[in-house]
């Protein structure tokens, strides 16, 4: 038998470009607010990143080994929050421009944490239910000294669920002898998840694109990039409220209905079929259409660089509302300005999913529910407070919607650590 050990550091990989645009974000930021060199590389560098070698057991008895990451970028303003990434692509450059993205998002929209992510190089598909579970659990084994209610809270993130977080609960309550449901947060029910909680980035997403259209949403046509938890609920949602959603792509391509998809009925063909593609009541759309049709929002919802300096020229949606977390790198975001194109930034457009997690925390820290108009409400509240306040920002020091809400998140981490000081 030969043996394979992983590589930790590809060379040119999509999370290197990930941390390049967050880095440049915060760089930006930085001047802006005329931060100091030492605050600007304590901000630029993570607290903790913990690097972790997952051997799982496979049910032919054979054994793999993959990597792990968690990575605490910022815990200045209370516990590290984040998802946890099941994906063949991921690597730690990538958990680290996650991870920072969380500590402005969650600056932002005022929720009192820090910013965390974690991830697993691992494609979910390839495991049985029985293999995911056993490589969850070792995971968490690995990473346990870092996690708790009081120090960090993992969340789903792309190829994780309700299920892995409910299998991340056991792990770390078998370990204390103690249920700890504030753990982790985008539990099933039973397990003292939130109502609102699954839609909540979603709803979000519907939320900022709204409050960004400033007109009736009727006949406003989206088209949506990615049929994951965010992508589907995003599109069922805006056409909820009135939008035409004319385009939907999932990684096997995409279909386009210039008269309006029936999300619920697409939503029905992936249930069964797995993919977007060879859905019938619409024509087909190449992959990378989907991102230059003519449409008045494009809702990227898929992974990091779908916008790029190649593509954006020919980008000719007005409003882009980000459910992906950086899908649009810096060399994009500029052509897009200059072309007059708003977007609204992931780090408020997909905020809907890290406020529910609080709420969710909350509640079990709380060990009481609120009901799920409760939780609308307030989701509603801090969605739309922190959009106005990207807003005004955004007037009055002449930014994109993007530069005003790194302003705002970075300064608030900033103004945080400058109160704390510094220790010793
Ligand atoms: N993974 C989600 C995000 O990127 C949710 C994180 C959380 O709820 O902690 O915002």
């Amino acid at each position: 038998m030969s043996v394979m050990v992983p590589s930790t550091t590809p060379a040119q990989s999509a999370g290197h470009e990930a941390l390049e645009s967050a880095l440049f974000q915060l760089d930006r930021a930085a001047e802006r607010l005329g931060l100091d060199d030492g605050l600007r590389t304590m901000l630029a560098t993570p607290r903790r990143s913990l690097t972790v070698s997952v051997p799982v057991r496979r049910d032919d008895g054979n054994m793999d080994v993959v990597q792990g990451y968690r990575v605490q970028h910022n815990v200045t303003r209370g516990p590290a929050k984040g998802g946890i990434r099941f994906h063949p692509a991921t690597d730690i450059d990538e958990v680290t421009a996650l991870a920072m993205w969380m500590t402005w998002k969650c600056a932002l929209v005022g929720v009192p944490y820090g910013g965390a992510k974690g991830g697993v190089t691992v494609d979910p598909a390839q495991y049985t239910t029985q293999e995911l579970e056993r490589l969850t659990r070792r995971y968490v084994s690995e990473i346990l000294p870092l996690i708790g209610p009081d120090k960090d809270i993992p969340a789903p993130d792309v190829g994780t669920n309700e299920q892995t977080m409910a299998w991340i609960m056991d792990t770390y309550s078998v370990s204390a002898g103690y249920a700890v449901p504030g753990v982790v947060t985008g539990k099933p029910m039973t397990l003292g998840g939130s109502l609102g909680r699954a839609a909540a980035t979603s709803r979000g997403v519907q939320i900022a694109a709204l409050a960004a259209l400033g007109r009736a949403p009727e006949g406003v046509t989206v088209a949506v990039q990615g049929f994951g938890k965010v992508g589907a609920g995003a599109a069922q949602f805006l056409a909820d409220a009135g939008c035409k959603v004319v385009a939907i792509s999932d990684v096997t391509g995409g279909v386009y209905a210039a008269d309006g998809l029936d999300v619920a009925a697409l939503r029905a063909w992936v249930a069964e079929t797995g993919m977007v593609r060879g859905y019938r009541d619409a024509d087909e759309l190449g992959l990378d259409e989907l991102l230059e049709l003519d449409v008045d929002v494009l809702v990227p919802a898929a992974l990091e660089g779908a916008i790029t300096e190649a593509n954006a020229p020919r980008v000719r949606a007005r409003l882009i509302v980000e459910g992906a977390n950086g899908p649009t790198t810096p060399e994009a975001d500029r052509i897009l300005a200059a072309n007059g194109t708003v977007i609204v930034p992931d780090i408020l457009a997909n905020a809907g999913g890290v406020i529910v997690s609080y709420l969710e925390w909350v509640q079990n820290l709380q060990a009481f529910s609120w009901t799920e108009s409760q939780i609308e409400r307030k989701l509603r509240d801090m969605m739309e407070s922190a959009y106005g306040e990207v807003k005004s920002v955004a007037a009055e020091r002449d930014l994109t919607l993007r530069e005003a809400a790194h302003v705002i998140g970075v300064g608030r981490v900033a103004e945080a650590h400058r109160m704390r000081g510094l220790y010793p």
